[in-house]
């Protein structure tokens, strides 16, 4: 038999068969992606927070709160843990995620380890071409303008004493706010007349911080805290420890009024974790994506929606991209799959 060339309509019915296999591949992706993105949709968290505090420590490490104060730096020789309520009475009952001993990572989002790209990262789950603390404004969606596009303005409450926070991710004027920053020099004048010392600033956010927290009738939440990062580039590591024992109690006044909240039935949860950590001997006071230890992140949570496992966490190295995801996905609003650190929440 004599081979004939193919016809016309051979040729179009092969190409048919090509394109179809084409389109039902992509077709079976969406697909996939449909299911796996409906996944939270059929098992959306029904109860979410009422409200999410998130508190940051600026240029916190971990050997303070693990080891307690460090021999190549203090005059005097000190106690196992200069944080003894976070560790040993608010952990256990939360989640602690970044202990290598339990082979838990917590690493930083954004690759450079300094502040304002850090809080990008935690803000905005995502890369940003920020690469100095003097980066412009943010562009596109974040945490807080979800939940102010979601929840209204009055949802969001945001104290930082590192000021520059509130222009770089354009908190509006309307909200409830304090951003002291370096050039606010409100503090500065009051302290030369009264004294200041490192952590005064810090304080002073926190009790008006707190008392927006007694009232219980916000959504998110915002506590930043900076004085440790100012105490370890000076190199003042006495500031520094004092500071650290001082945010242990603040934490302790939080978690007392949050299970008060929690007993009067709110549902209310605390995350709280550093935009970077610091180097160590000589290096203790810097960070930087060149100085060993700036990574090693971590991250606390407690309260409600979080499961009680407190060190003996297993699951993937995360970072601070996916804090704003698991806020969000707290708050009862639409995320990704994979961004939320569902290995350290209660998920029905
Ligand atoms: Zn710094």
């Amino acid at each position: 038999m004599a081979l004939e060339p193919k016809s016309r309509g051979d040729r179009f019915s092969t190409w048919g068969l090509l394109w179809g296999g084409v389109v039902a591949i992509w077709i079976c992706a969406i697909g996939a992606e449909f299911l796996v993105q409906s996944a939270w949709h059929t098992h959306p968290l029904e109860t979410p927070s009422d409200t999410v505090i998130l508190l940051t420590m600026d240029g916190v490490r971990m050997h303070e709160m693990f080891e307690g104060l460090d021999p190549d730096l203090a005059k005097s020789k000190g106690e196992q843990t200069l944080m003894p309520f976070f560790t040993k009475e608010m952990v256990p009952l939360g989640a602690f995620l970044g202990a290598r001993d339990f082979g838990s990572r917590f690493e930083l989002g954004h690759p450079i380890g300094i502040s304002m790209p850090s809080y990008h990262s935690i803000f905005t789950g995502r890369f940003t071409w920020c690469f100095r603390n003097e980066c412009g404004p943010v562009w596109g969606q974040t945490l807080l303008s979800r939940v102010i596009d979601t929840f209204g303005q009055g949802a969001l409450a945001f104290f930082s004493t590192y000021g520059d926070l509130c222009p770089a991710f354009s908190v509006p004027n309307d909200v409830t706010q304090i951003c002291l920053g370096r050039s606010n020099n409100v503090v500065e004048n009051f302290s030369e007349t009264f004294g200041y010392r490192l952590g005064d600033k810090d304080a002073a956010v926190f009790s008006v911080a707190y008392v927006h927290v007694k009232e219980a009738n916000r959504k998110l939440i915002y506590v930043g805290l900076e004085e440790t990062d100012i105490a370890g580039h000076l190199d003042q590591y006495d500031d520094y420890t004092r500071i650290l024992r001082e945010y242990d109690q603040y934490l302790q006044f939080l978690v007392a009024e949050i299970d008060r909240q929690i007993a009067t039935g709110r549902r209310v949860t605390l995350i709280v974790t550093t935009d970077h950590a610091r180097g160590s001997g000589e290096n203790w006071g810097q960070h930087r994506w060149s100085i060993k230890g700036t990574g090693d992140l971590w991250l606390a949570a407690y309260g409600s929606g979080i499961r009680p496992v407190g060190f003996d966490v297993t699951g993937p190295n995360r970072s601070l991209y996916d804090v704003r995801a698991t806020i969000e996905y707290l708050l009862g609003l639409d995320v990704a799959r994979a961004d939320v650190m569902s290995e350290i929440l209660e998920i029905p």
